[in-house]
Parts: C-alpha cells; structure tokens; sequence
C-alpha cells in the first residue's frame, strides 16, 4: 500500500531507492557495500563472528554450571540459552546472508538490518513474553557486533556509492531511513552509499539537516514516525522539494517521480553554466559568494560550485565522536592548512569549535541529574572553548600556524558580552606569544564576530570596535530571537525567518558594519535560501556564505536582481507586520 509522509524539506532534488531503516544506536556500525568476490569471506566473517558468541556464551554456561546451585541465578541460565537459540535461528543467519549476497552489505550492515526486520517482527506479537524477546536479540546481535568490531573486515576501503566497483544488484539506490541521526552520525554517512535520507525528528536547520545539506542529497526531516512506517527495503521517494516521503509507490507515481528527477538533473546542468560567471547585479553590484565547510575535503566541492572562498568552516566536526580524545594542535593543523591549501589562495573562515545545542562532543546522554537543562542555553560555542582555556589555546595555535599557508580568518561563535571579547582577544594573544616562544611561524588573522545571539545584534558597535568583520549567524538568530529550538520538529511551524524582529536585527547589523566600511556576511541557512536572497540584496548584503550546493541557484537570482529596487522595496517588507505576504 502506497503512503505518504510530510515532513520537512531539507534538500532538494528527488531521490527514488530501497529502505535501509536503521535505529540510532547502530549507526555507528559500518555501512558499505562488498563486491561480488567478497560475499564468500563477508560470510565467513559473520560466521566467525557467530561461533565466537556461541563459545562466549557455552564458556558462562560452564562456569554457571560450577558456582553453587544457590549462588547461580536461575533465570541466567535460562537466558543463555534463548541467547543460544536466536544464535542459532535461521531467520537470523539467513537473513543475513541474503543481504551480504543480494544487497552486498557489508556483515555487520547487513546484520544491523536483519536485526531490524526481526525486532518489528516482535514488536507486531500479541504474546508479551514473545515482544520482551526482542531485547534478547538486540543483546545477541550486538555481542556479534563488538566481536566484528574487533575484527577487521578483509573489504579494506569501503565502496563509494556511485562510481564504485559495485556488482549490478548492488546499482539498486539505497536511502537511509532513522529515527534521528546526530550531526556526527551524517559526516560518517556522507562518504557512503546513501542516495537520500528521512529522519523522524530534526528542525529545518537543525545541524542534522545542515550537514545533510552539505552532501546535497534529497533528504526530508522531521517526518514524524516514517522509521515506523516504512520496513526495511521498502521502494521509497524521498521529494525534498516538497518535503514528502511516498512509501511504495504505484508504478504511475513512481514515473512521474523518475521525470521530475530527470528534470532536477537537467536543471543542474543549466545551472552548472553559471560558475564561471560573476556574480553581479542587474545595476553592476558585485557580490561574494562564499562557501560553508564541515571538513578540509569540503574544499573541493566550494570551489567546484565557483565560491570565492569559505564564509563559514564549522570546526566543531573535527572534535566530534572521538570518546573525549579531542584532536591536538598538529592534527588541528594540518587539517586547517589543508582546508587553506585546497582553497588555492581565497580566504577561508575557521570558526572556532562550536559544540553544545545539538552539536554534542559525543553520543553519551545527558549526565545524570542535568535533562531537565537546555543545552542550547548552556556552555557552546565561546562559552565552552573559554570554560577550557588550554584547549582553546591549542586551536588558537593551529589556526595562526595555518594561517602562514594562505589568507585565513578567524570567526568566534555566539558571542554576547564584551568580556568574552576581551577574553578571546587576550587569548589569541597569547597563543601568539606561545608560539613566538616556540619558535613556530604563524600568519595574521582577520577577526570576525558571528552575530547569533540577539544581545550580540543589539551592541553592534562594541563588536565594530574589536573585529574586522561580523557574520550573521541566522540560524542561531532566529532560534534564540524567537525562543524556538531549531532542532525540534514540534515548534518547526514557528521557526520564522521573516519574522518581523529577527528582519529587523539583520538588517540593523548589516548597516552598522557597512556603514563604518566593515565586512559583513551572512553564513546561516538563510544566505543560501533562494527566497531569501533578494530580500537579503535589498537589506545591502553584500557577501554571502552557505553550502556549495546552493552557490549556483543563489547566483542565478542575483544575475536577476537590481540592488536600487530592491532597497525600497525591502525597506517595505521590514516595515511590515506580516512580511511574508510580500515575499514571493
Ligand atoms: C548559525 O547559527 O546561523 C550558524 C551559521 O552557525 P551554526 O548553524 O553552526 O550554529
Ligand atoms: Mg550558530
């Protein structure tokens, strides 16, 4: 039966392909494709993997068998061997091994999605001894997953998806189907096989949906319980213009999907023209056109899409998911040197680290006795990096050392008292000293503030006087101006852009630094929002910075637009009570 599921749209384009549905706690669990030759040792692994287990398991057995009848808990006993049974159980293994030879997952893949058919199988029982079961498979499978993990797989580097040596049924498109993927989680999938991905939860900026953004594939967040709803190797369409997601569609539906896809691509191409074209106005106003970068090899794809530099490199993806063992000034180096080096001599903003909100260190829960806290309100960004000095400085450090490579410059987040500028600035001093006392050459730095707090959007001319440029970080903007997290599906209706006070904090900002001839840009999500841009034009933004993927769009509106109209009119939008009326 075909069903329909809404959502929010995240990015664009159409993707058609099979469901991998994957819980959250198994994400982290490799995702490739094998080729043919590989089946026989993937399967071998998984046996291997299983024998292993079924020792682990035969060895408790044995010493429960020892210990006093008193002393060994019966139900133990019990559950080892339900444990030894499900080891056993050819729903299991063979499942499993369909998806190594059909699919060509890799073991622990297509384990992770056996795991998945079988536990809805569960969930669909009456007997509520038989559902409870299902947590005994969970165990088991990953008891096989941690031995796999031990274990390398003999499939050395994984698979890209398309281009890749895959075998023909492996051709078949792949989306991704969660219930949420944190922001670590998606820089892990974006090297891999995925066409296209649907999350349950997630706001249209969240950082989820950001970095999704980045790896310019369809993707729709936020629709509710679709990792429910859709079973594994469902045909979906995931319609990230529309935000919707159509499970198994009929035949009629799916060809009208393949011609908008077609259409998508031809668009593309069109667009693709563009890139060597200045990016001018009607009435002669040159425009920067920057780029947003999650990882040094971002680098690539910014100048690709034509950008003039990088507006926006989020560093905070280089610290995370690394169980607390942060990356140390060599490594931090040489991955801001690489980011300058592959920007061939344009400017590359680095952001200092922003985790905190939705960007945690690690997937580890809240600490005991602190859920009821909001961390988007807590120690991010700034505040963390100044909550810890020493590392700090460390960043401090490798960004100057980068900066000998090529102009760089440097961006604080989500500053909002004069005594976290003063605290930055005597830090940045100090790093200097410390590598003038090491003998290390480093480069200068352009100082910029990123405006993303209201407080900071209201004392603008105290950020005037320390920094050489401000840049507007909309998303963050619009979240604490309005009080809406931006990463929760529930208030997503009243996450508003156009609301008429975060208007008038952008355009407020925008002149202040023009008119003291300072840079400012805008790095949110809305820099790179086609509704956006005329308006944005019209506020006197002159330098946009946002996800190559949108570089080329965002030109094509400014090659159409005529500063001196747009002031007036935008004049009128600001003014009004219910500015979207007036957006097109
Ligand atoms: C912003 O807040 O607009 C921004 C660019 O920073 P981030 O999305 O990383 O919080
Ligand atoms: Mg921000």
């Amino acid at each position: 039966m075909t069903i329909s599921i809404h959502g929010f749209t995240v990015s664009r384009g159409v993707a058609i392909g099979r469901a991998v549905v994957v819980a959250s706690s198994r994400l982290d669990v490799a995702h490739y494709l094998i080729k043919p030759e590989q089946i026989d040792a993937e399967i071998e692994r998984l046996r291997n993997a299983r024998n292993a287990v079924i020792d682990e398991i035969g060895r408790v057995q044995q010493q429960l068998a020892a210990m006093a009848t008193t002393d060994a808990p019966p139900e133990l006993a019990a559950l080892l061997d339900v444990h030894l049974l499900m080891l056993q159980d050819e729903t299991l293994t063979n499942g499993v091994k369909h998806w190594i030879t059909e699919r060509h997952y890799n073991a622990e893949w297509a384990l992770s999605t056996q795991l998945e058919v079988i536990v809805r199988q569960f969930e669909e029982m009456e007997d509520p001894y038989l559902r409870e079961r299902k947590a005994d498979l969970e165990q088991v499978v990953e008891r096989m997953l941690r031995v796999m993990r031990g274990v390398a797989s003999p499939v050395a580097a994984p698979a890209t998806a398309q281009g890749g040596p895959l075998a023909p049924s492996a051709d078949v498109p792949l989306v991704l189907v969660a219930h949420d993927l944190s922001p670590a989680d998606m820089l892990q999938f974006k090297q891999s096989v995925f066409a296209g991905f649907v999350t349950d939860v997630g706001g249209k900026t969240s950082h989820t949906a950001i970095v999704a953004r980045s790896m310019d594939i369809p993707a729709v967040v936020g629709a509710r319980s679709a990792s429910q709803l859709i079973r594994q190797d469902d045909w979906v369409i995931i319609d990230g213009d529309a935000g919707v997601v159509v499970v198994e569609p009929s035949p009629v539906v799916l060809a009208e999907y393949g011609f908008k896809q077609r259409q998508g691509e031809l668009e593309r191409e069109r667009l693709a023209r563009l890139r060597n074209t200045p990016a001018v106005t009607l009435d002669g106003q040159q425009i920067e056109l920057l780029a947003n970068i999650e990882q040094p090899e971002d680098a690539a794809a910014a100048l690709k899409a034509g950008a003039a530099g990088v507006g926006l490199f989020r560093t905070e993806f280089l610290f995370m998911g690394r169980n607390g063992r942060l990356p140390d000034e060599q490594e931090q180096y040489e991955a801001y040197r690489r980011a300058v080096e592959g920007m061939q001599g344009r400017p590359v903003t680095i952001r200092t680290v922003d985790v905190g909100a939705d960007k945690p260190l690690d997937r580890s829960p809240a600490r005991a006795g602190e859920e009821h806290l909001n961390p988007a309100l807590g120690l991010r960004a700034i505040r963390w990096s100044l909550a810890e000095p020493a590392m700090f400085l460390v960043q401090l450090r490798a960004v100057l050392r980068a900066a000998a490579h090529g102009p760089v410059h440097l961006l604080i987040p989500m500053l909002a008292h004069a005594s976290e500028i003063r605290q930055t600035l005597a830090l940045l001093d100090k790093a200097r000293q410390q590598l003038d006392e090491r003998g290390v050459a480093y480069g200068p730095l352009r100082l910029g503030a990123m405006i993303e707090v209201p407080a900071a959007a209201l004392m603008v001319p105290v950020f005037l006087r320390h920094f050489d440029f401000l840049s507007i970080g909309t998303n963050d903007l619009i979240q604490y101006t309005l009080a809406i997290d931006r990463a929760d599906e529930a208030v997503a209706h009243l996450y508003d852009p156009l609301h008429p006070a975060v208007l008038r904090l952008i355009a407020s900002t925008i002149a202040q630094a023009r008119a003291q001839g300072k840079g400012v840009s805008v790095c949110g999500e809305m820099a790179g929002d086609v509704g956006m841009t005329r308006l944005l034009l019209g506020m006197g933004l002159r330098s946009f910075s946002m996800h190559p993927s949108q570089i080329l769009p965002v030109k094509q509106q400014i090659l159409r637009s005529d500063t001196h109209k747009l002031e007036a009119w935008a004049q009128t939008v600001l003014d009004a009570e219910d500015p979207e009326v007036l957006i097109e």
